[in-house]
């Protein structure tokens, strides 16, 4: 039976290069599908019809990605159909006749059908099925659609009150970073299982930003028209910004203090989460109160999956198509709210690749460190 590869599913991304069913395991060069973004980055793609072989995987476009050509380091994730998601071995480098170097893996499955993705896919129905296990305490209301015409949600412990303080949490700003998703689950997890936390702080959650992209499977990191964490403020360029920042009004007006946090994943190779303390464009100054709040957060996180820095200070960029105001910057100078970018590493720590369950322990230790930070 012939090999095929598909995508039509929420979040699919991957085209088909070339296809070599030859002798012994099967062979798919693919792409990661940049779609409506300057770069690429996030794939998920099922195969079916391996019959038992197998596949080596050859990623055909790594220097299209954020972060460069060099996948070496990088495990990423497959399943055989309806199975646990797990990481696969480390990329194996395939030098090409024309001095560019592919990137292979070799899927070991018996099995007919399997998915492989760039990290650990985080989909509207993996939401649901948590949004529904984490009633009543968090309920679910809609703060707005996006420009595609889907709903965005908004999970809450309840309404703000003036003598709470209260914790504002976004996702998927850039669609492909799913492990800010686990990391939020891992927060949310914390919150419901702790009647104290859940009832002295006010905890907000978007958990999807760009739930057009998160959908369409693109990256969604600069897409066309406009990235949806650089149209904040002033520069308000998307309708999901304008929804997000009516809410972050709205709770931080009722509440005794806020803090807002965002929660991303770095470039492909990155081995260490951290906080930016600067934002890439040229005007931005250092933030100290996001180096303090590194600082509480980077302690609470168990050793074996603590990140070797808690935070850096990036080198300003300032290129033209990177220009806009983030949620972070907005929240920090337009709202004078504390506020801080979370990069969490699609890999791990550089000792340990992270399971789905490492994701959700550090959630677990940001919902106590955001807790602590607002109680202050
Ligand atoms: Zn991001």
């Amino acid at each position: 039976m012939a090999i095929r590869l598909s995508t039509d599913f929420d979040g699919g991304n991957g085209l088909l290069l070339n296809l070599d069913e030859g002798t012994g395991r099967p062979v798919v060069r693919f792409a990661a599908q940049p779609k409506n973004c300057p770069e690429a980055m996030w794939f998920h793609f099922r195969l079916d019809g391996l019959a038992g072989r197998g596949a080596t995987v050859v990623l055909g476009n790594p220097e299209q990605t954020l972060g460069g050509g060099n996948w070496s380091g990088n495990r990423p994730v497959l399943r055989a159909t309806d199975g646990a998601w797990r990481r696969t071995g480390q990329a194996r480098a395939v030098p090409q006749p024309d001095g560019r170097t592919e990137y292979a893996w070799d899927l070991d499955a018996d099995c007919n059908s399997l998915e492989f993705a760039h990290c650990f896919p985080y989909q509207l129905a993996d939401w649901r099925a948590l949004r529904d296990e984490l009633s009543p305490t968090f309920r679910t209301g809609e703060i707005g659609v996006t420009l595609g015409d889907h709903r965005m949600a908004r999970a809450y412990t309840g309404p703000a009150e003036a003598d709470k303080p209260a914790v504002y949490l976004t996702a998927r700003h850039h669609a492909g970073e799913t492990p800010g998703s686990w990391v939020l689950e891992g927060v949310l997890r914390r919150v419901a299982a702790d009647a104290d936390l859940a009832k002295s702080i006010t905890w907000w959650a978007v958990p999807f930003v760009d739930v057009d992209d998160v959908v369409g499977g693109s990256y969604g990191k600069d897409p066309w028209p406009h990235d949806t964490n650089r149209g904040y403020g002033r520069m308000q360029r998307r309708v999901e910004a304008k929804a997000i920042m009516a809410d972050v009004v709205r709770i931080k007006r009722a509440s005794r203090n806020i803090l807002l946090l965002d929660l991303h994943a770095p470039s492909h190779h990155e081995q260490e989460n951290y906080i930016p303390l600067r934002g890439w464009d040229f005007e931005t100054p250092i933030d100290e109160t996001a180096r303090a709040f590194a600082e509480v957060y980077h302690t609470r996180i168990p050793e074996e999956i603590r990140s070797p820095i808690a935070h850096k200070t990036p080198k300003p960029a300032g290129e033209a198509r990177i220009l806009g105001m983030s949620s972070v910057r907005w929240g920090r100078e337009m709202l004078g709210i504390d506020a801080a970018t979370l990069e969490t590493s699609y890999q791990g720590n550089g000792k340990v690749y992270y399971t789905i369950d490492d994701y959700r322990r550090l959630g677990s230790a940001l919902a106590e460190a955001a807790a602590q930070w607002v109680r202050r």
